[in-house]
């Protein structure tokens, strides 16, 4: 997630914090790259001055300068600042009390609406609430269509119409068949804007008026930086939004729009996508986010995911033996199939203090379909002895396991060298390094 950005700030960071002494000058020669790194990383530029002054004054004003680790100091000012411009608190999801809640999805042409819906779709289904799906968009020819194939995939019913209707039309006769049907969790998608021109937004301003959303949310495609976020601060003042959603936050997007957002609009990022799983929709915890940027880790959101991922149980048995050093080859195919559930590796290193230079160390670990599959036969190929202390294969039975499982012996060598690697990053997880000691007491060790 925005690697770019959070490699420049590290660098950064690591001179400051290494710096004994800081006066004026050092401060504003810190803050200039600073400023330089958010720019680059397409920060609306206002937002990044008054980032730079808030900053700069703090630090001044605590007379952190003077302290014993003033570099630490400053990087932790930057840090609040950045809490504070992406919204201090976790604004989360609003409910309506008694009735169905309803939500409206709205924001550019292919920034993300109809997956979006899915993905709160899914999310309210797995609360145990019965979700509909609302198609009002009859621009695209298969915009409908692409609704309801989703809705398939996730068992989940969904309104559409044949025939092109006004969309507060729709929407009304939708929210009849929601009360037919009994479902407590509406959500409407919308037709995509280029620029939001009168037709449409009076359009959407009917279909707003006739839904009541409990949540009007507004999507930004990260991918688009500051145009996006401008056509947010305009569907906000004809719509008066509830929150924003900022989708595809994948790691090459360089962030500015999630950094600018909350300060543009004044609306709470309430979700994150990072992907095209529909699973990948993510809570925004400002603090938490302001970490991964500052390439802190955000161990709070790792945990959750795995403890989703592969059950709480699991998870602590899977965290013991690595502990202990029994984790073994079976344990890695375990693993592997687990990863997969929990998203793309990258995505997950993100979360890991100081991931930039473990992801150079890792990037060489492939969680692809094929790979496990593959990897699944080279294990079974072996004995159990083998699979507990891979250290005893030598040659000939690297030979044997190759035969035996269709494979190569160059491919039991890739296995088992990213199984040292996978060792590797289990142990800096769960033995060194100074955040490991908060993962072993979240998972209960
Ligand atoms: P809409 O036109 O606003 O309804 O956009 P869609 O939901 O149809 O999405 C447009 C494209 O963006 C599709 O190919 C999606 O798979 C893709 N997409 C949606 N969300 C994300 C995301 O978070 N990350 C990435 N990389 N792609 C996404
Ligand atoms: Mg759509």
């Amino acid at each position: 997630m925005l690697d770019a950005l959070t490699e420049r700030l590290s660098g950064t960071f690591r001179r400051l914090g290494s710096s004994g002494r800081i006066g004026e000058k050092e401060l504003d020669e810190a803050l200039r790259e600073v400023r330089i790194a958010l720019l680059e990383a397409d920060v609306n530029f206002k937002v990044v001055r008054d980032f730079i002054a808030r900053v700069r004054e703090r630090a001044l004003g605590q007379e952190v300068l003077q302290s014993i680790t003033p570099g630490q100091q400053v990087i932790g000012i930057v840090q609040q600042v950045l809490v504070e411009t992406l919204g201090k608190e976790h604004a989360p999801l609003e409910r309506a009390r008694g009735g169905p809640t309803k939500i409206m999805v709205v924001g550019s042409k292919g920034s993300g609406k109809t997956t979006l819906a899915g993905r709160l779709a899914l999310k309210f289904k797995s609360e145990g609430l019965r979700p509909l799906l609302v198609s009002t968009d009859f621009e695209r020819v298969a915009a409908s269509e692409q609704l309801q194939v989703l809705a398939e995939s996730i068992d989940v019913p969904v309104y559409v119409e044949e025939r092109e209707a006004p969309a507060a039309e729709v929407a009304k006769r939708a929210l009849a068949h929601a009360a037919k049907i009994n479902a407590n969790a509406i959500i409407v998608d919308t037709v995509g804007a280029v620029a939001l021109d009168d037709e449409l937004a009076d359009a959407l301003a009917a279909l707003a008026d006739e839904v009541d959303p409990t949540e009007l949310l507004i999507v930004v495609d990260a991918m688009t930086g500051q145009e996006a976020v401008t056509l947010a601060k305009e569907f906000h003042d004809v719509l008066e939004g509830s929150g924003i959603v900022v989708t595809k936050v994948d790691s090459d997007t360089r962030g500015g729009a999630v950094l600018s957002v909350r300060e543009v609009t004044g609306l709470p990022v309430k979700f994150i996508t990072t992907g095209e799983r529909l699973e990948a929709l993510e809570e925004f915890h400002p603090d938490r986010f302001a970490s991964r940027v500052l390439g802190m880790g955000d161990v709070v959101t790792l945990v959750e995911r795995a403890k989703q991922a592969i059950g709480e149980r699991d998870a602590k048995d899977v965290a013991r033996r690595m502990r202990t050093g029994q984790f073994d080859l079976e344990d890695f195919l375990g693993q592997m199939e687990q990863l997969k559930k929990m998203g793309p590796l990258s995505g997950i290193l993100d979360m890991l203090p100081g991931a930039g230079a473990m992801k150079a160390q890792l990037g060489a670990i492939d969680m692809n379909e094929k790979f496990i599959s593959q990897s699944e036969a080279i294990i079974r190929s072996m004995t159990i002895e083998e699979r507990r202390h891979p250290d005893v294969i030598n040659g000939s039975r690297r030979r044997r396991i190759a035969r035996g499982s269709g494979t190569h012996p160059s491919d039991v060598n890739r296995l088992l060298n990213q199984f040292g690697e996978a060792r590797k990053l289990m142990k800096a997880m769960a033995g060194g390094g100074k955040n490991a000691g908060g993962i072993r007491r979240m998972l209960g060790l």
